[in-house]
């Protein structure tokens, strides 16, 4: 991939630090569109041939990364008694948001915990033969963690899984005063989260109809106007305590400008959190340098940790020794050295260690690491440039192919306002037959009912050939239900 953008913008190529990449990267592309045009028209090629969609795959840097996962063939992926039309081809999965792929590291790593586990019992926890001593498991991960959410070591924690962590985590930072007990959330936040955060207001014994504000998009529409969140911030931010928002929104895909947010929060005096479940693995993150107080995630979407893995948390530097806050402890979450003299008491571990509780579940952690071993492969930047021409790719086939007729692209066309993920809004009496004929074609994406699809092409195993494939069977499903395309020239 770097080779064909690198006349485009060399420095992406080049030996820069990270965090040059990626300024550069933000500055050199605006309009994906327009890149995937540039990009045909040096290699000589039709935008919407084939051909071009296997130009790109061959210069593809990341590609090889497509071989550490297990891609399901096309008939393992069919469901509801679906006839598959290719059944050895293998599929096309674009449903990475939901539950990533397994690394085929995952089985030999789990089965090595396994073997451990049949031959040392308990001992296990102290001596290991690969070196990964239970008692310890999660240094393994922390800092491979910390690095693909832009965090200090320090700042991270592995454990539980993401809504307990959010209870957790509000423990500890959602603490509402007289005057000062709001929390601010985007519109139509994932379900869990609005559970999470109606009953923790309860909890505090106030009312969520008065003390919950959401931040709307305009009537009609999906995507929240950056200034509208800033200005509910400018004008209520001294009776919000907590700001708490998604890094990508679920559903409709954007990809909020968490600095700004951040920044306008912090200066109001508001805790800020976020929700990154769609965030992690999938953007360049800066938890950080962009001052968030808290972030939590969980790691079976983009971190690909297999269903219901061990989740993620983020406590900025700054709180690591603060120990005057709540918080809901256990003995995970205490001095390493006396944590199993049960007469000590409760001796918090600085940063976010100290807000672990029990002890994490080994063969979720071991399936982490290896998804994490991957990542360390490449680096997020490497990723999301993958990313951003990937999917950038998808939007312009989209748009030639299927001239908008019978669907409606709801997140953002900016690249940078959004991750890998576009959702499409499909006519409700239509959804299950796209759905099917996808399937049909080998083609897996999330389905939302009533009316929706989410796709998304994850840049560390989808190829550009994978895109091609999709869009031209949704044409063709498009066709039979009945819409007359015209190629746009
Ligand atoms: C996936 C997802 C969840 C799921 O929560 P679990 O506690 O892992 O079951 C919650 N919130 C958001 C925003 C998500 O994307």
């Amino acid at each position: 991939m770097w080779d064909i953008i690198t006349p485009l913008f060399k420095e992406i190529h080049e030996d820069l630090t990270d965090e040059l990449k990626y300024l550069k990267l933000k500055h050199e592309i605006k309009d994906s569109r327009e890149l995937i045009e540039r990009l045909a028209a040096r290699a000589k090629l039709d935008p919407l041939s084939e051909e071009f969609s296997q130009h790109l795959d061959k210069n593809d840097k990341l590609s090889h990364l497509r071989e550490e996962f297990s891609i399901p063939k096309s008939s393992e992926v069919t469901l509801n008694g679906v006839v598959s039309l290719n059944p050895n081809e293998p599929s096309v999965y674009f449903c990475g948001n939901s539950l990533g792929l397994m690394p085929k590291r995952a089985r030999i790593l789990v089965n090595q915990e396994l073997d451990v586990w049949a031959k040392s019992g308990v001992n296990g926890h102290f001596t290991h033969p690969h070196n990964r001593p239970w008692v310890s498991i999660d240094d393994t991960v922390v800092e491979k963690m910390a690095e693909v959410v832009g965090a200090k070591p320090i700042e991270i924690a592995v454990m539980n899984t993401l809504t307990s962590n959010l209870h957790l985590i509000m423990a500890s930072f959602y603490t509402p005063k007289k005057h000062r007990n709001k929390i601010l959330i985007e519109a139509k936040a994932f379900p869990s989260d609005q559970y999470a955060v109606e009953s923790q207001i309860k909890f505090h014994g106030y009312d969520p109809a008065t003390t919950l504000i959401k931040v709307n998009p305009p009537p009609g529409e999906y995507i929240i106007n950056l200034n509208d969140i800033l200005n509910i911030i400018e004008k209520e931010g001294s009776s919000i305590a907590l700001v708490l928002f998604s890094g990508v929104h679920y559903y409709s895909g954007q990809f909020f400008k968490m600095k700004k947010i951040t920044a306008a929060a912090k200066k109001k005096g508001c805790i800020v959190g976020f929700d990154l479940s769609h965030a992690a693995g999938n953007v360049v993150l800066k938890l950080h340098k962009w001052n968030v107080d808290f972030a939590v995630w969980c790691s079976y979407k983009y971190l690909n940790s297999g269903p219901g893995g061990i989740a993620g948390i983020f406590i900025h530097e700054k709180h690591a020794h603060d120990f005057n806050r709540p918080r809901f402890a256990g003995w995970w979450g205490s001095d390493r050295r006396s944590r199993f003299q049960m007469d000590k008491p409760f001796n918090p571990i600085p940063g976010a260690g100290g807000f672990q509780v029990s002890n994490p579940s080994v063969l979720n952690t071991i399936s982490l690491l290896a998804s994490l071993d991957v990542f360390a492969q490449t680096s997020m930047v490497q990723l999301r440039a993958k990313s951003i021409l990937l999917t950038g790719y998808l939007d312009y086939l989209l748009d030639k192919q299927l001239n908008g007729l019978g669907y409606k692209n709801i997140t953002p066309r900016d690249p940078h306002q959004r991750g890998c993920q576009i959702s499409l809004m499909i006519d409700e009496d239509k959804l299950e037959k796209v759905i099917n004929g996808l399937n049909s074609y080998g083609v897996v994406v999330d389905e939302r009912t009533p009316d929706c699809i989410r796709v998304a092409p994850n840049p560390m195993y989808n190829s550009f050939s994978d895109v091609f494939r999709f869009v031209k069977a949704l044409k063709i499903i498009m066709g039979n239900l009945g819409f007359k395309f015209e190629t746009k020239k």
